[in-house]
């Protein structure tokens, strides 16, 4: 899903000024990457005003986000609401090399995406601990089973080496979702 803004065509001149709303699913995929696709799950309200060199963006986003939860990995509605505060450079008008503006939000070829706006900000609200509830019991290590929702018979044994991945996986979410080296 593009959530790209044609800057040109809305907002041709320095001073002009464009509000938009919009909506769309965000789900945490994996721990760490942040996907957007046609939903309703999060909603947005912006300012949008063009400026010498640039664009300001202004506005909020609410609605919730789906997180995995680390302990069962099952995923779970996180709510957000997130006021935004941001600039991004006309590409066209910037001078010098382009790594002069690394880490900068840019309209480039007259568009802007809004997608890594968001996904920065979304991040910023994200819990440390993603667990979808203090209760959460988790998964058994050993036969898979979903503590909250079946019981089962396992001792404290060793992992079954066919769940590895979903130990690893688990893992790597409790380390705070870092994608892998
Ligand atoms: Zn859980
Ligand atoms: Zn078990």
């Amino acid at each position: 899903m593009k959530l790209a803004i044609d800057i040109e065509g809305a907002l041709p001149r320095v001073g002009d000024h464009e509000h938009l709303g919009g909506a769309a699913d965000a789900v945490l995929e994996d721990g760490y990457d942040l996907t957007f696709s046609p939903g309703e799950g999060i909603q947005w309200e912006l300012d949008l005003h063009r400026i010498s060199g640039g664009i300001e963006i202004t506005g909020r986003v609410t609605g919730v986000v789906a997180l995995q939860c680390y302990r069962c990995l099952e995923p779970f509605d996180f709510p957000v609401d997130i006021r935004m505060r941001e600039h991004a450079l006309m590409a066209a008008e910037t001078v010098g090399p382009a790594d002069d503006y690394a880490g900068e939000y840019m309209v480039e070829g007259g568009v802007l995406d809004l997608e890594p706006l968001f996904r920065d900000n979304i991040a910023l609200a994200f819990p440390l601990k993603r667990v979808c509830d203090e209760a959460c019991r988790g998964i058994c290590p050993r036969c898979g089973a979903n503590l909250n929702i079946e019981n089962c018979t396992c001792g404290p044994e060793a992992v079954d080496a066919r769940l590895k991945p979903l130990e690893e996986l688990k893992r790597r979410l409790e380390n705070g979702g870092e994608a892998p080296a």
